[in-house]
């Protein structure tokens, strides 16, 4: 496969991603309207060990997921542009600091209960008016 490979606004942060990714969600949850500036957040759910840093250094902060778990917050300590969270053994990096975004199409969408009124939601993907289910939630 072509490794994916991304990098934030100001250009300090190059990474890139040595698996093939496992999802990829639109998250409309209140998180995600901070991180993105915008309606709704969309996350490459990738292995941890397969991101890699490449160029420059990232700052993280914790904050709590809706279920309690720590949640692990990377970006860039120059502009600011967040590169990705994680919660556990994955990453969940933020698609549109990837190169090559034109193919990504969210498999799913999480907290449409959420979702601003004028974003129109896909027939035939998946929405779930919340997280998920439980445990097995995907991590934002
Ligand atoms: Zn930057
Ligand atoms: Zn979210």
């Amino acid at each position: 496969m072509n490794r994916m490979q991304g990098g934030c606004q100001c250009g300090q942060v190059r990474y890139e991603i040595s698996a093939e990714p496992v999802a990829l969600y639109a998250c409309h949850c209140r998180d995600c309207q901070y991180q993105s500036g915008s309606a709704f957040g969309m996350s490459l759910i990738v292995p941890g060990a397969s991101f890699h840093l490449r160029g420059g250094t990232l700052k993280t902060f914790e904050t709590s997921t809706a279920s309690g778990r720590t949640k692990h917050c990377a970006f860039c300590p120059e502009c600011g542009v967040r590169i990705y969270n994680t919660t556990g053994s994955h990453k969940s990096i933020k698609a549109g600091t990837l190169d090559e975004r034109g193919g990504l199409a969210p498999q799913a969408h999480y907290w449409t209960g959420r979702k601003q009124p004028w974003v129109v939601l896909p027939d035939g993907v998946p929405c779930f008016a919340q997280d998920g289910s439980g445990e097995r939630a995907p991590s934002f």
